[in-house]
């Protein structure tokens, strides 16, 4: 069943969220989807993201890295699944860039996440420059690499996020997308649950055209997301 994540990153108060959750559950109705829908909201507002009839869940967009004690303003894993998380977003492209994330530090947030039974949702892409220096595959089997110790059998979802189109306008092209999923394909050929999602840009406009020619498996999608008529767009609701 293809996979389609609302990253809200920074944005929406409460009552936006709580209509928000209103909107996307009327778009959706009681019918079976046969699609998967996940929504990540920041912290404050997994509870008014929730939905109770359980169309979609719920995603946190970071996870600290320690299991608990004096790490003022983190939240643990625990605490997420606690508020009804079934995944994390880790080692989104902003959490490496803006706040240093790297291989070791997202290596501990994933065991995090399998102690407490979060899937998450491992993000990786080059930058422009590795880009155009042709170092993109070198850059997702680096950015792999991080998944060594992770449970092989544990259900995995992997997004690749090409830095230069997220939040540009400026989506890859589905042979791009064809390319860098086949490569992560091969660099994990022992997961027995492993979806790969694209995520950059995507809109109701380009998202069919690389869901049917990139062999993804849904989409990460960020600002279009925060619209619930666009995600559900992209999720191909009715
Ligand atoms: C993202 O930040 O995960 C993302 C894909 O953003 P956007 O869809 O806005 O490019």
């Amino acid at each position: 069943m293809n996979l389609f994540v609302a990253n809200w990153k920074m944005n929406l108060l409460r009552p936006d969220a709580q209509k928000y959750s209103e909107a996307l559950g009327r778009r959706i109705g009681k019918g079976p989807l046969e699609v998967e829908l996940v929504v990540a909201p920041s912290f404050t507002l997994l509870d008014a993201a929730r939905d109770r009839a359980g169309r979609w869940s719920l995603a946190a967009q970071n996870v600290a890295s320690e299991s608990e004690g004096a790490y003022t303003g983190e939240v643990s894993a625990s605490m997420l699944a606690d508020a009804g998380c079934r995944y994390v977003i880790v080692g989104h492209s902003e959490r490496r860039r803006l706040f240093a994330e790297d291989g070791p530090m997202l290596e501990r947030k994933l065991a995090r996440c399998r102690e407490k039974g979060l899937i998450p949702i491992y993000c990786v892409g080059e930058t422009e420059a590795e880009r155009a220096a042709g170092q993109s595959t070198a850059v997702l089997t680096r950015q792999v690499e991080t998944l060594a110790h992770d449970p092989q059998e544990a259900p995995l979802v992997l997004a690749y996020e090409p830095v230069w189109a997220i939040g540009t306008r400026k989506a890859a092209t589905a042979e791009d997308c064809r390319i860098a999923c086949l490569h992560l394909r091969q660099l994990l050929p022992r997961r027995p649950i492993l979806r790969i999602l694209y995520g950059g840009s995507v809109t109701p406009g380009n998202a069919s055209e690389i869901l049917t020619n990139a062999g993804v498996d849904g989409f990460l999608i960020g600002g279009a997301s925060l619209d619930p008529g666009s995600f559900a767009a992209i999720a191909g609701l009715p």
